[in-house]
């Protein structure tokens, strides 16, 4: 029996629990007080060619808070911290609705790979606003883009480091002054979500130019948007998983959506970056060095090298500003024009 077949099957025995719509307003309006599981299915002959989709509607009318997780495979924290929220929230104490995507790219979870789908060799993070006649990529960034960005208030992805990356968390939005006051949302939920460092990316693309990710396109839809980075280099850190669950719990209550403890506070000691510069490296080798995440630097400090197979070094790197490594490649090869390092800096 081939794998299709197998799978085929297996969604039948789950049809009772799962249904398969694309249209999530009618589940929204018809499941009020209700949690359900549905699948979108996309055109592309694959046992991957769909993805999961879990809807809470409260029992109260109020804002929809969407949460997409796996738009990168490999970044486990999100999706497990999304599996447990899922699981916790009760739809009959929840004002407002909750759109939430487990995982986006079930393709790059299944095979493991690095921030591309495997199908179509394309990075999800890259494709927006995406298109319902192209690869799956491309579907699957289209259906987000026409089918729940629209539906949403806030709209919140949820990455970490990737399997080669070490990160240290943070929460960022775009400074998006078109619409003032769907920004100072952002900022107020990056303020209260309780993850230290807070990022405000320069916002310049106009209305038609191609978003490319997930949360820019949400921006530019005109919606709250924010993105948390929390986790990294391929495994399940179980405080980065409580740190996007508070967040979220923090974002919920202050939205008056869900309240789980205490109302959320201003963190006093939160860190304001509002640049990145990122680092390239300039050949393909091994590359080294001893910082980490979350480590400062000067601008002109020697970083790291990049050697070749047989040691000889390449190039050494040197700190293009002042500023915090937000993430580094974290593992030792490195390709030609990779980002080595993301330093976050304010100015
Ligand atoms: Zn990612």
């Amino acid at each position: 029996m081939n794998y299709l077949k197998l799978l085929s099957i297996k969604l039948l025995l789950l049809l009772p629990f799962i249904g398969f719509s694309q249209n999530l307003e009618k589940i929204v309006k018809e499941n009020i007080g209700k949690r359900t599981d549905t699948l979108v299915q996309f055109k592309i002959d694959s046992p991957y060619n769909y993805m999961p989709v879990t809807i809470i509607s409260g029992k109260e009318k109020g804002p929809v808070f969407t949460i997409i997780a796996g738009i990168h495979g490999f970044e486990y924290p999100p999706i497990t911290a999304v599996q447990e929220l899922i699981k916790e929230i009760d739809p009959k104490k929840l004002k407002g609705t909750l759109v939430v995507v487990p995982i986006a790219n079930v393709a790059s979870f299944y095979k493991r790979t690095l921030f591309v789908n495997p199908l179509d060799g394309k990075n999800l993070n890259n494709a927006f606003p995406g298109s319902a006649s192209g690869t799956i990529t491309e579907q699957i960034a289209n259906y987000i883009t026409k089918e729940i960005i629209p539906l949403s208030d806030v709209f919140l992805d949820i990455h970490a480091g990737d399997a080669n990356e070490d990160l240290l968390p943070f929460i960022c939005y775009y400074n998006n002054t078109l619409e003032e006051k769907k920004t100072l949302l952002s900022s107020k939920l990056s303020e209260i979500s309780g993850i230290n460092h807070i990022v405000s990316y320069p916002y310049t693309i106009t209305k038609t130019e191609p978003a490319k990710y997930a949360f820019k396109q949400a921006s530019q839809n005109g919606k709250t948007a924010l993105s948390i980075e929390a986790g990294k280099l391929g495994n399940v850190q179980t405080e980065s998983v409580h740190l996007i669950k508070k967040a979220v719990y923090n974002m919920l209550n202050y939205m008056e959506m869900y309240n789980k403890g205490a109302a959320p506070v201003k963190n006093p000691s939160a860190v304001y970056l509002n640049n990145q510069e990122y680092v390239k490296a300039d050949f393909n080798g091994i590359f080294h060095s001893t910082l980490k995440s979350g480590d400062y630097i000067q601008k002109g400090d020697k970083i790291g090298f990049i050697s070749n197979e047989f040691g000889k070094v390449l190039s050494e790197i040197k700190f293009p500003a002042n500023g915090v490594i937000l993430y580094k490649i974290g593992t030792p090869p490195v390709n030609k024009n990779e980002t080595v390092f993301c330093i976050g800096y304010s100015n």
